[in-house]
């Protein structure tokens, strides 16, 4: 899944969780799970939406919100792609043993957007805004 979507309902997660440590870690997993289901990657061009998306939930809800929490544990697992975008390395996008997620080494199959790509990202941005809703942020009042 792209990673503003990760941060989005992982900070959904969080505001139901309304535990910050607890929501890290439940953001972990929602990412493995959003990996799983068939999804359309935006790719690197989407990194400034990822750290808008934590700096708007900070913003909004507090650093120690469980919705930031939630969120910086529902990206971190991508982080572990960073050293490899950084290196150019070939094969990046492949399914490498030396990474520790499940769906980034191979050991539980990465879902594949099956869909024209306009409709991946027709969802991705569905379910950014309804993460965001969930997550108390769009209809916050001040
Ligand atoms: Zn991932």
């Amino acid at each position: 899944m792209t990673g503003f979507v990760h941060a989005a309902l992982g900070a959904a997660l969080g505001k139901a969780i309304r535990h910050p440590a607890v929501a890290f870690g439940a953001g972990v997993g929602s990412h493995i799970l959003g990996d799983v289901v068939p999804h359309h990657d935006m790719d690197i061009g989407e990194v400034p939406l990822v750290f808008g998306t934590l700096g708007y939930l900070a913003y909004e809800h507090g650093w120690k919100s469980p919705q930031f929490w939630g969120a910086l544990g529902a990206v971190c697992p991508d982080f572990e792609h960073i050293p490899y975008e950084l290196k150019k390395d070939p094969r990046r996008y492949e399914a490498m043993e030396e990474k520790w997620v499940p769906t980034h080494n191979g050991r539980l199959k990465h879902g594949t957007w099956p869909l024209e790509a306009k409709y991946g990202v027709m969802l991705n941005f569905s379910l950014f805004i309804v993460g965001l809703v969930l997550a108390g942020t769009l209809q916050k009042k001040s």
